[in-house]
């Protein structure tokens, strides 16, 4: 294993858990509102007992319940507005739909980054929910966020490099994040395989590419 894979799968994982952490401790707090969620629902006095009796035995890492509390509530919200917008159009539920997708963006990435990086459940396809299912609803197309932050960003952390990296550009112009945003939203699907395909990584472009056009199951793949 190389010097920078051994970074990644283990320093990498402690920084994930002490941002887990932060992020709990942000919720308690009231501070960020992309948090909201959790902290209304576990500040509640029936929480504790329930995270302990039913989330727990479903994790790797109790410490995680947060991310079971969050894919429980998108469940009951999110996916039956999706499903009910897609059975029976209205612009005012549209609407609500769009805010409640934003109003949870946030928190969802910050989900599917820590359940990137090291499953959450020790039930195995409990691991899909958050990639697969819950991903199309935020933007998310099967695997190409795992392909794209846990396969290169990483490896190649924000060095020339990646295709990602910000040393290019002025943090304070805003044409410079256009060219950022720009190029990331609509050539990373085609920039992405070919990175892999020049280090001959030829699973992970064809992966990679298959996650925007098609279904193609588990968050984890080689
Ligand atoms: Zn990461």
């Amino acid at each position: 294993m190389s010097k920078v894979s051994r970074f990644v799968e283990v320093d990498d994982l402690s920084i994930l858990q002490r941002l887990a952490t932060a992020q709990r401790q942000i919720a308690n707090d009231g501070g960020s509102s992309s948090n909201s969620t959790f902290s209304f629902w576990e500040k509640t006095s029936w929480y504790p007992q329930v995270a302990r009796r039913l989330f727990h035995p479903l994790l790797l890492d109790p410490r995680n319940d947060c991310f079971v509390l969050f894919t429980v509530l998108m469940l009951f919200t999110v996916l039956p507005s999706a499903v009910w917008l897609m059975l029976d159009f209205a612009w005012w539920r549209a609407a609500l739909h769009v805010a409640l997708v934003i109003q949870n963006a946030g928190s969802y990435t910050s989900v599917l980054h820590n359940s990137c990086h090291k499953k959450v459940y020790s039930v195995s396809w409990m691991n899909y929910i958050v990639p697969v299912l819950l991903g199309p609803l935020f933007g998310q197309t099967w695997n190409t966020y795992y392909y794209h932050h846990i396969k290169h960003h990483h490896i190649e952390d924000n060095g020339p490099n990646d295709l990602s990296s910000t040393l290019r550009f002025r943090r304070d112009s805003i044409a410079h994040f256009a060219i950022y945003f720009l190029r990331f939203l609509l050539l990373v699907i085609i920039e992405l395989p070919v990175y892999f395909v020049r280090r001959g990584r030829y699973w992970n472009a064809a992966a990679s590419f298959s996650g925007e056009p098609r279904v193609r199951l588990g968050p984890r793949q080689v």
